[in-house]
């Protein structure tokens, strides 16, 4: 991959983590608010369990996304920045452009989700 195309996903990339990051500020917050409220009735436990459950679950995925995130800019500085990690082949532009921190090519990801399922 070119220098300036490495450098434009690396401003691609700086931008999504500093938007998930103040998402994931605002999840963490909000479910510590949660955890330490009071809880008066059952119906309101309920609601507030099914809460921190989403908020959990929400904050959980965008913490996986800033770790991927993460290894992709220090790819970029290695300079192996969207070679794929199963069978070093290039992975495709259009790819990167939906998903700027994929690890693996459309092939060897579809194989590892098959190989999952069976
Ligand atoms: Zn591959």
């Amino acid at each position: 991959m070119e220098e300036k195309e490495r450098e434009r996903f690396r401003t691609i990339l700086t931008e999504l983590r500093r938007r998930l990051t103040t998402d994931f500020e605002k999840i963490r917050d909000a479910s510590s608010e949660e955890w330490g409220a009071d809880l008066p009735d059952i119906n309101d436990e309920a609601t507030r369990t099914m809460n921190r459950r989403l908020l959990l679950s929400i904050g959980a995925r965008s913490f996986d996304v800033i770790q991927k995130i993460d290894i992709a800019l220090d790819r970029i500085s290695e300079g192996d920045y969207g070679v794929c990690q199963e069978c070093g082949e290039d992975i495709p532009v259009s790819r990167l452009e939906l998903l700027p921190y994929a690890e693996l090519c459309v092939e060897c990801q579809e194989r590892i989700e098959r190989e999952k399922q069976s």
